[in-house]
């Protein structure tokens, strides 16, 4: 028995994080790399939030706070999932943490048993199995196909349900495909759900501002109110607002469960830092007006990109209703050899090769549970963005 936790061999560090790492490396060295492997929008936190954080740092807001999240932020999450989610909470059934990440993380921890079953549809954000993995419980991926939009149906749902399953993780839109269900497919699964009480629901709402074409976001505790009492609600402010950096996430559910994670978080982090809370109290009670803006440039860029990859050989590119990733199929590619001589034989080989030919640092599919594809990110500028993708297609038109 070695020296580190059985635990943490379960897990391994984030894929996205080390291939912008290894990215941002190349680029220190002076290659000319495009990195459009980072989950994070291009734009400046507003002003506006920045100006409240300074003013709470002049007003002695620097001590520690209620573990959870203060009062007045607490406040603002409860009104901001009535205005937008029609969601009635509490603000004893609000939890908040340092990014949407730990408040994930408490979740899991708290209520996962050895053996427990949490159903994670993939391509999946690769932070969800290792955590459930971590807690010591089993993921159980249902394929989402691309013929099917990355959605997967209520039949496959249906299947996946045990009578060990805990949870449901659902993202929409997801990390990484960037697809989103409608009402009514969100509707065909709650109906699926409703049916088996012992399942319990983890909304990842982390895109929900970031759709575009006039798509409606709803949530599986408002469209089907009998999942209420189980389901948990998870948002935070890293992506919509720009705030990556300051580390703030939150969630809303049943008050038992809120408890136990602001007892697992007294014993780590305590609470998240005092400023960042602040901040988000004027993030989310202040002017929302950037929001249409920002999803403005990310619907151009989207169109932009699955227009270019689409072109390019061997790529199959679906245009997702979401956030700001499209996830292409490389299929066509496999098989094929790479300039540096390498047959392609996965995705993984694709990155590597793209990364190596022509400097565009790009997350290989399998990272996210369904391959052979990659994820890009476009939250970049459209020049950088045309550019990465006529390099995409001049690597896949010189594979042989
Ligand atoms: N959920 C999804 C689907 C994400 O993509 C991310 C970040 O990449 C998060 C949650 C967590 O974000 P944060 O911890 O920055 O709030």
């Amino acid at each position: 028995m070695g020296f580190l936790a059985e635990s943490l061999g379960r897990i391994k560090p984030s894929p996205t994080i080390a291939i912008t790492g290894l990215a941002k490396e190349l680029k220190a060295q002076g290659k000319d790399v495009i990195a459009l492997s980072a989950g994070e929008p291009d734009f400046d936190t507003p002003d506006n939030i920045k100006e409240a954080a300074i003013a709470a740092i002049r007003r002695g807001e620097t001590k520690y706070t209620v573990v959870d999240g203060i009062p007045e932020l607490k406040a603002a999450i409860c009104r901001k999932f009535k205005r937008e989610n029609g969601l009635d909470y509490k603000p004893s059934q609000i939890s908040v943490g340092t990014g949407g990440k730990q408040v994930l993380f408490n979740a899991l921890v708290c209520t996962i048993n050895p053996g427990d079953e949490v159903i994670i549809p993939a391509p999946y954000w690769v932070s969800y199995p290792d955590i459930v993995l971590f807690a010591g419980g089993t993921p159980v991926p249902v394929v989402a196909k691309l013929e099917d939009g990355f959605k997967i149906k209520p039949e496959a749902l249906e299947k996946a349900i045990t009578p060990k399953t805990k949870w449901l993780i659902f993202n929409s839109p997801s990390n990484p495909s960037g697809a989103a269900y409608t009402r009514a497919e969100l509707k065909a699964l709650t109906d699926v759900l409703v049916k088996h009480p012992h399942v319990w629901v983890l909304s990842d709402d982390m895109y929900e501002h970031l759709v575009y074409d006039d798509f409606e976001f709803t949530t599986p505790a408002q469209v089907e109110p009998k999942l209420y009492d189980r389901t948990l609600t998870l948002n935070g402010l890293s992506k919509a607002y720009c705030m990556t950096g300051w580390r703030l996430g939150y969630a809303g559910g049943p008050e038992m469960l809120i408890k136990a994670m602001a007892s697992l978080q007294s014993q780590s982090t305590t609470n998240p830092s005092s400023i960042t809370q602040w901040a988000g109290v004027e993030a989310l009670d202040g002017p929302q007006d950037f929001i249409p803006r920002n999803n403005k440039a990310f619907k151009e860029r989207r169109d932009l990109v699955v227009s270019m990859l689409n072109q390019a050989k061997g790529l199959k590119c679906p245009k997702p209703e979401g956030a700001f990733y499209v996830f292409p199929s490389c299929e066509g590619t496999m098989g094929k050899t790479a300039p540096s001589g390498k047959k392609l034989a996965t995705d993984e080989d694709f990155v590597k090769e793209l990364l190596a030919a022509e400097g565009v640092a790009v997350v290989h599919g399998s990272a996210f549970g369904l391959g052979p594809a990659f994820r890009v990110s476009y939250a970049t500028s459209n020049k950088e963005l045309e550019e990465a993708c006529a390099r995409i297609q001049r690597f896949c038109g010189n594979l042989k």
